[in-house]
Formats: C-alpha cells, structure tokens, sequence
C-alpha cells in the first residue's frame, strides 16, 4: 500500500477533477490523505479519502467572495493570496510530512506548498493541472490582449514583492513563472486531451493528458422540450444578475427549455417571474444536465468547457478572465463554439439558434468527445502517481 497525499485550493474547479483519481488510488488498496478546505469536505470524503482540514491555518487571512472572483483577472492579487496561504500552511504541512512520510505528494499547480514540501523533503512530485498546461508556446498560442498584458506589467512590482517574502521564508521559487508556468522536469497531469491542450508537443514525456475527469450523475435530468440549454458561469465568479435576465427574457416561452445554474450569491427571486420552460438554480448536477444539453452558455472555467465538449455539447462562451479567454480561443480555433457577441435577448436567442442550425458545432464537439474518450483518464492519472510510488 502506497500513502499518498493530495493539496489543493479552495476551489471546485481544481478539485473536482482529481476525485476520479483519488476514487481509482483507493480502489487499488492505497491510502490518500486530502488536504483541503470544508466546502470540500463531503466530496473528498465521499472519494474515499482522509480529508485534512486546512482553513484553520489560514482563518482570517482568506479572501472574501468578492476578492476570490476578482483574483482570476488581478495577478497582484491571486499572487498574494498563493503567498498569505503559503506561508500560513508551511510550518504545519511541513511537520505532518515529516510524520506522515508519503510516498508521493500530489498538489494543484496553485497550491504551491505542496510542491515546496516535496521538494524540501525529499519526496516524489505530481503536479495537478485543471487548466491548459503552461509554457512559452501554449501561452503564445492562447495570445493575451494588450490590455491584459499591461494590466500584468503594472502588476509585476507587488508580485516580486510576495516572490521576495516567500523566498525569506524558504520557499523554492525564484519568479512569478514558477508559480504560473508548468515546466518539462516536474512529472504532470493534465485533465484534457493531447488535441485539445495547445502546443501539446512542447511538453515532455513526464506530462499525462489524462483527460476530462466525469463525475457519475448524480441527478437524471427530464427533458421538457426537444432542445435543452443550459446556462452557467461557473462557481466563482457567478453573481451575474443581469446577464441572467437577459437570458430569461430571450428563452421565455419559446422552443427551448433553459436551465440556469446561478450560484449562492444570486437572488432567485430578484430574477423575477420565471416562464414554465425556465428552471432556476442555485447549483445543478452540470454531468446530468450535460448528458441532456444542446447548447451550453458558459464563462469558460476549463471544467465546464472539458465536460461539455465530453458530451459533445457545442458552447455559448461569455469569457471573463485571460484564462477563460485563453480556453474560450481554443474551442473557437477547434471550430465547436461561439463568443456571445452582446447580452441582447435577440443575440442570445440568435446564438442558440446557430449552434443548432449549423451542424458543424455538434460536429467538432463531439470529435472532440472521440479524443477525450480515449485518453487514459483517472486509470492513467493512478499509473503516474504510483510509477513514482515504487521508484
Ligand atoms: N458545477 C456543478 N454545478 C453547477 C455549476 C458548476 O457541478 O451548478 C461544477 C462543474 O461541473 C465544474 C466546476 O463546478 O466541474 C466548475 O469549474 P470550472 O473550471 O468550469 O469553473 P470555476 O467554477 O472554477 O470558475
């Protein structure tokens, strides 16, 4: 039996797709420690690991829901949170290692601390990745906007500062590229398809494109209409009233039914009266509403992009961050999805309605769908972990 220890970030995206691995390592006998945050608790736990509870640690020093959905697009700010969070976890992550001895940690590309313990203590390395692998090229490819790029160098002054107090304290980074970029020599998973990664050639042979990680359903979902949209932005940047009316007002009482996931921050009830082909939600099981969708209205969170192309349900895509930009250019490049141009009811509508009537959406998505299909998955994602394990 293998002991392997899994850190992440306060973020479903980042941890919904290591499940399937941690469910795969447990079923072959090993033993997963996962440290993470309360909200994640039950699924962690339901995957069959030890869940270790971080937020006492970082109690007080954790962004609010505002200051979580604005760090995707402020690198100042997303830097000082990795750091705050860094150095508040290190001195206990560093002597529950020493005491645990795992065989192998496995931390997302983000929680920078579980690759600094790795590598101070000694201990195999497996770098998660939830989004597009990052180096020179594939960044090159998903081309950043002027304004992003300035936006960044404006930045760079705070974000050598949180470089410079993490370095005090120990930590192996000696730029903001450590924390950002993916590189050759750390053995990697990535959840989606050689295809789809951008410049996928450009990384060694340590990287594992595993493929999109779906979650059993959890919940059937009825079709009411022949054609099925659904709608939503994610989980954290999600308190989108207006656009969310607007979506309401262009599929009130036509062919369509809509289901709108809106998350905890929106006020149902402020969207107002809601038409019989309309269903409102604070959350959804996404995999059973995917399994049924025609088109998928999302901002681009690499998950929901990689479980929609799974389906081979053509995209909507309302990108807000460089790096829902970033995936929204890849599947706009792949030919399997629109940018919604302008929140109109009328364009929303028209939107919709291309996707269906133009058959080479549904076409590229689910060639797609064939490539993902055929990557190695959790299975692959286990093989990496405890190739290290016996090493
Ligand atoms: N999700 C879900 N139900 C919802 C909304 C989202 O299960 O109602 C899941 C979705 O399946 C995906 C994750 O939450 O696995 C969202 O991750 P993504 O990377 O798309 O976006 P983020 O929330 O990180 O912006």
């Amino acid at each position: 039996m293998s002991k392997i220890v899994f850190f992440n970030i306060p973020a479903f995206g980042h941890t919904n797709p290591t499940l399937g691995v941690v469910r795969e390592l447990v079923s072959r006998g090993h033993k997963v420690w996962y440290y993470s945050y309360e909200p994640m608790q039950k699924m962690i736990e339901e995957a069959g690991a030890e869940f270790v509870p971080c937020d006492m640690y970082t109690r007080g020093i954790e962004p609010g829901r505002r200051e979580g959905a604005r760090a995707g697009s402020d690198l100042a700010l997303s830097v000082r949170i990795l750091a705050d969070t860094a150095l508040a976890l290190w001195p206990a992550m560093l002597c529950d290692m020493k005491q645990l001895e795992p065989d192998c940690i496995v931390a997302d590309s983000m929680a920078v601390w579980g690759k600094a313990a790795a590598l101070k203590l000694g201990i195999p390395f497996v770098s998660s990745t939830t989004t597009f692998a990052f180096n020179k090229y594939s960044s090159k490819i998903m081309g950043h906007g002027f304004k992003e790029l300035l936006a960044m160098l404006f930045s760079m002054p705070k974000v050598n500062k949180q470089i410079k107090r993490l370095q005090k304290h120990g930590y192996p980074v000696k730029n903001v590229l450590d924390i950002l970029q993916n590189d050759n020599d750390t053995h990697t998973i990535v959840y989606t398809s050689k295809e789809f990664q951008p410049c996928s050639d450009t990384f060694s042979d340590r990287y594992v494109f595993a493929g999109p990680s779906i979650r059993p359903v959890s919940e059937e979902v009825h079709k009411t209409k022949d054609r099925l949209v659904y709608i939503s932005m994610g989980t954290v940047n999600n308190n989108r009233s207006f656009f969310y009316k607007q979506c309401i007002a262009a599929f009130a009482d036509t062919e369509y039914q809509a289901i709108l996931s809106v998350g905890d921050l929106t006020d149902i009830l402020q969207l107002g009266e809601l038409p019989c082909n309309i269903s409102v939600h604070k959350k959804v099981d996404q995999i059973g509403v995917l399994k049924k969708a025609d088109v998928f209205f999302s901002h681009c969170g690499m998950n929901s992009v990689n479980e929609s192309l799974y389906f081979g349900v053509p995209l909507v895509m309302c990108p807000q961050t460089p790096e829902q930009k970033g995936v929204a250019k890849r599947v706009e490049q792949l030919g399997a999805g629109v940018l919604l141009k302008s929140m109109e009811p009328s364009t929303v509508l028209e939107a919709a309605g291309r996707l269906m009537k133009e058959k080479s959406y549904k076409e590229n998505a689910e060639a797609i769908s064939e490539k993902f299909k055929r990557c190695s998955g959790a299975k692959g994602a286990a093989d990496k972990i405890l190739s290290l394990c016996c090493g």
